[in-house]
């Protein structure tokens, strides 16, 4: 017999049972669309989200902001904008170190570039040692990595003597999420943080976006890993700027269905080189695009790349699906974050250089330790510097915006790079709040036995 139940039906039963608010928010898939029989919620009548500050004004041709009061959201002590690998680490460390910690996320989820824009291998995990290969991403990334080994398709090549894993984007989210709840992380997606809360040099907090207008979070320090360093932007911290080529990834599904001898024999050589790198879904790949080198800050090029990309991402899939062997491939989907490689970078008290990195220079304030592309050269420490602005307190950065020179870039915007300055100045904003100073002004020992306790790796 088949019957259909809805949610409100099993709601019912399951609070008849006791078991309601285990369940509580769990969704129940309905088999097919808006289907009639369906139950209508109640469509309550509410008050409207009220604006209690002027609009801009177009005065003498130009378009001015008046002077505003923000609501303010909430007040902690670490906040951290942006939820990629880098925000997403620096956040469970604050909060595990005992920070009131928030973190505000423009999109409706966390990963950034390795979840929404499908960048799904983890280089720079490891480094080589000798003839062998050490791990040098530990702590709160690793953490991640490994957990994701206890789902099924959530990752592969994670374990003894593998190195560079590649992870499921969906199970990868899951887990962020689950690992933030965890930590008591305050959460906050859907805000577009737009601005800096100045005290004078100081960060007080950020300014956000959102459906109900804009917002504010203060906070004692703040953790800027929006990746192109939109907050310390807008706090005056000293940067620079860097055009990069910006991509766009796809994945294709039934790759496992595709007859590769028939293709390759087809394409002349070509078309089985366009199916992408494996993932944990065995019919599932992931296609890297590297794209032309430009401004990730113009909204006109990032609309025109957008557009461009993802037409000749169609494009090329409908002929792969016509050249014999390849008939049962379809594109599965274009990651909806566009791939920004490198924009901004923050003048810090230190800038990290390549040749630093491999001459092997050590830092008495060592806070992560970097690996290398297929495990190829040795570790490499970074200080702390890199995460400090020369000028402006109350802030640090985090992941692909941290201060290096630029032969370093490709190293350090690496997603086990990301995880590990992440999860160092979650650490550092941490221990600063403890220590009621600024970041700048933190005992360096303290966060390194705190980032150890932490189960991170500083190759001391
Ligand atoms: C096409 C492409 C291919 C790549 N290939 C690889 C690879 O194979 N292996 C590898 O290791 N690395 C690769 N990289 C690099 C790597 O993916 C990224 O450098 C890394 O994931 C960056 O992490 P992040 O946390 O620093 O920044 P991001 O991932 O950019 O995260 C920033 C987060 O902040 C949010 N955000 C941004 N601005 C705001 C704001 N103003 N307010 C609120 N939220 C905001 C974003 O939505 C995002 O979630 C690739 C990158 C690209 C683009």
């Amino acid at each position: 017999m088949n019957v259909r139940m809805t949610r409100r039906d099993l709601m019912r039963l399951l609070s008849a049972a006791g078991l309601g608010s285990a369940f509580a928010g769990t969704v129940i898939p309905e088999t097919s669309g808006e289907a009639k029989g369906t139950p209508v919620p109640e469509r309550k009548l509410i008050q409207p989200t009220t604006r209690s500050y002027p609009s801009a004004a177009l005065r003498h041709g130009a378009v001015v902001q008046p002077e505003r009061t923000l609501p303010v959201l909430q007040r902690v002590d670490v906040l951290v904008v942006g939820g990629g690998a880098a925000g997403f680490a620096a956040a469970v460390a604050a909060a595990r170190a005992g920070a009131s910690t928030a973190i505000v996320e423009r999109y409706g989820y966390f990963g950034g570039l390795w979840t929404g824009g499908l960048v799904l291998l983890v280089i720079g995990t490891h480094a080589r040692d000798g003839d062998t290969r050490k791990k040098v991403v530990r702590g709160i990334g690793d953490e991640l990595l490994e957990r994701l080994t206890r789902i099924d398709g959530g990752i592969i090549n994670q374990g003894p003597g593998r190195f560079n894993p590649t992870v499921d984007p969906e199970a990868t989210k899951y887990l962020m999420d689950e690992i933030l709840g965890e930590a008591g992380v305050k959460v906050f997606l859907h805000c577009w943080g737009v601005d800096a809360v100045m005290e004078g040099r100081t960060v007080r907090g950020a300014v956000f976006e959102s459906k109900a207008g804009p917002r504010a979070v203060l906070a004692k320090v703040v953790v800027d890993a929006t990746g192109d360093g939109d907050i310390f932007a807008a706090a005056g911290a000293e940067h620079e700027q860097r055009l990069h080529a910006i991509g766009l990834v796809h994945r294709l599904g039934n790759v496992d269905r595709v007859d590769r001898a028939k293709l390759k024999q087809a394409g002349k050589g070509d078309g089985h080189k366009m199916l992408g790198a494996r993932t944990p879904l065995p019919s599932v790949t992931w296609v890297n695009l590297r794209g032309p080198s430009t401004n990730g800050l113009d909204i006109a090029e990032l609309s025109r790349l957008e557009l461009q990309h993802r037409r000749s991402i169609w494009q090329r899939v409908q002929k792969l699906r016509r050249m014999p062997g390849a008939e049962d491939l379809f594109l599965l989907d274009v990651a909806p974050q566009l791939g920004v490689r490198t924009t901004r970078l923050l003048a810090g008290t230190h800038q990290l250089t390549y040749k630093e990195t491999r001459d092997g220079k050590r830092f008495p304030d060592v806070v992560a330790v970097g690996g290398a592309q297929g495990a190829r050269h040795a570790e490499w420490p970074i200080p702390f510097g890199v995460l400090v602005p020369k000028k402006v307190d109350g802030l640090l950065a985090a992941g692909r915006c941290v201060c290096v020179d630029s032969r370093l870039i490709e190293d350090m915007r690496l997603i086990a790079a990301c995880l590990t300055t992440g999860h160092a100045a979650g650490a550092a904003a941490a221990v600063a709040v403890r220590s009621r100073c600024r970041p700048r002004d933190i005992d360096v020992g303290t966060l390194q036995t705190l980032l150890t306790d932490q189960g991170a790796y500083l190759g001391l």
